[in-house]
C-alpha cells in the first residue's frame, strides 16, 4: 500500500531552533542505532520510521555503523525512503556520522580526512541519497589535527554531500576549538551531539554554556540511558528488552540495583505529574532550552507515541527538580 503520512503531523509537534542557526529540529527526533538492523525485523523497523514521521518526527539520526550488521541500519533506511519517504525528502532532516571503526586498517576509524570523506560516500550509497542533512564526526580523535577533521567536515559540506556539519561527544573545550576552526572555514558548526540524561549530566559542567555561547544546536542521545529510565527493569531483565540481546549495547550488569532503586523512586515523581517514568525522563532534558532535541531510540511503535506525549508537561516547578536532584545525588 502507497503510504500516506498523517494529515496534520506538524501539529503534533513542537520545534526549536538548532541555537542561533536557520534549522529547527522536532524537540523528539528518532535514532536508528538499536532494532534497525539486518537482525531485526524490516516491517517493524519501518512501522516506527512511518510512525514517527506521522507524529511530526522529521528528523532520523544514523551512523556508518549502525547494525549489526555495520552499515545495515542505513540499508534498512534506505529502503524504506526509497519505498515510502522519497516524496517526503525536503520534509527530512537525515544525519549519519563516521568516527567509530567502520572497516579494516588504518584508514576505517577516527577523525582523518580520508575517513571521513570515504565513509560519508558509503553511507550516501547505502541510504541511496544525494546528500545527507547533518554530517558528524562521531567523536574526538586526540590523535588527528583538529583542523584535519573540521576541515574535512568542511569539504563534506561544500562538496555538497552533506548541509551541515556536526560534532558528537566533544569535550566543552574542544567544541570551542572546532567551532572557532569550522568558523574560520565558512561552514559554521550546527550542532553538538552528546549523551545527556539523568544518570549522565556531564554536559552541564561546562558544554551547554559553550553550546549557548556558539550558538550551536544540542541534541542530546541516550535520553532514556538507553531503556534504564523507564519501568522495564523495575522486575529484572525483561525478554526482549535491549539489556536481554546479545548485541545490545546495555549490558546486564548496567542494570545495577541502585540504578533500579532510583528508577522507583522517580516513577514516584512521573505519577504525581501525570506521566510515565520514561516521559519525565524525557522532558526533563528538554527543561532547559538549549537542548534542541531529545534523540530517542524505540523498539515498538508504541514506545514512540509515549515518549512524544511527554511534550504535553515539559515545565518542573523547583520543588519537583530539588526533589529529582535528590533522588540521583543519593
Ligand atoms: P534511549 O535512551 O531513548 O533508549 C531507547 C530504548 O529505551 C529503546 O530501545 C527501548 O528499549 C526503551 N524505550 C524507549 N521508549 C520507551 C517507552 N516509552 N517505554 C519503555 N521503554 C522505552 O536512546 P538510545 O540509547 O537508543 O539512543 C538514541 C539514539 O541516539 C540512537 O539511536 C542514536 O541515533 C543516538 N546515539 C548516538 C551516539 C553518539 O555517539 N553520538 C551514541 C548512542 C546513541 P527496548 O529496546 O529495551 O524496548
Amino acid at each position: 500500500m502507497v503510504y500516506q503520512p498523517e494529515e496534520n503531523r506538524y501539529a503534533m509537534m513542537e520545534y526549536r531552533r538548532c541555537g542561533k542557526r536557520g534549522l529547527m529540529l522536532p524537540m523528539i527526533s528518532l535514532g536508528l542505532w538499536h532494532n534497525f538492523g539486518g537482525v531485526d525485523t524490516f516491517e517493524n523497523s519501518r512501522d516506527m520510521v512511518l510512525r514517527a514521521f506521522d507524529l511530526g518526527i522529521t528528523h532520523f539520526d544514523l551512523a556508518n555503523n549502525y547494525g549489526p550488521p555495520p552499515g545495515s541500519a542505513e540499508e534498512t533506511f534506505g529502503i524504506i525512503m526509497q519505498k515510502d519517504l522519497k516524496p517526503f525528502r525536503d520534509e527530512l532532516i537525515i544525519s549519519s556520522k563516521a568516527g567509530y571503526r567502520m572497516w579494516p586498517g588504518p584508514y576505517g576509524e577516527w577523525g582523518s580526512r580520508k575517513y571521513l570523506v570515504a565513509s560519508a560516500d558509503q553511507s550516501l550509497k547505502r541510504m541511496g541519497l544525494d546528500y545527507v542533512d547533518i554530517f558528524y564526526s562521531h567523536r574526538p580523535d586526540l590523535d588527528t589535527p583538529l583542523e584535519e577533521t573540521m576541515g574535512a567536515l568542511d569539504f563534506i559540506v561544500r562538496s555538497g554531500r552533506a548541509l551541515y556539519a556536526g560534532i558528537s561527544s566533544y569535550s566543552p573545550e574542544d567544541t570551542r576549538k572546532a567551532a572557532a576552526i569550522l568558523r574560520d572555514l565558512g561552514t559554521p558548526c550546527l550542532i553538538h551531539q552528546p549523551r545527556y540524561n539523568m544518570f549522565d549530566r556531564w554536559i552541564e559542567d561546562g558544554l551547554t554554556s559553550a553550546l549557548e555561547e556558539e550558538g550551536m544546536g544540542c541534541i542530546v542521545f541516550s535520553p532514556l540511558a538507553q531503556g534504564l529510565l523507564t519501568d522495564k527493569y523495575l522486575e529484572g531483565i525483561p525478554e526482549g528488552s535491549r539489556a536481554s540481546k546479545p548485541h545490545g549495547f546495555l549490558k546486564p550488569d548496567q542494570v545495577s540495583e541502585q540504578k533500579v532503586e532510583k528508577v522507583r523512586k522517580l516513577r514516584e515523581i512521573a505519577r504525581a505529574r501525570g506521566q510515565s517514568t520514561a516521559q519525565m525522563a524525557i522532558a526533563w532534558t528538554l527543561r532547559n532550552p538549549v537542548i534542541t532535541s531529545a534523540l530517542i531510540g524505540a523498539s515498538r511503535k508504541e514506545q514512540i507515541d509515549n515518549v512524544v506525549a511527554c511534550l504535553e508537561n515539559i515545565i518542573f516547578s523547583k520543588e519537583e527538580l530539588a526533589a529529582i536532584d535528590r533522588i540521583l545525588e543519593d
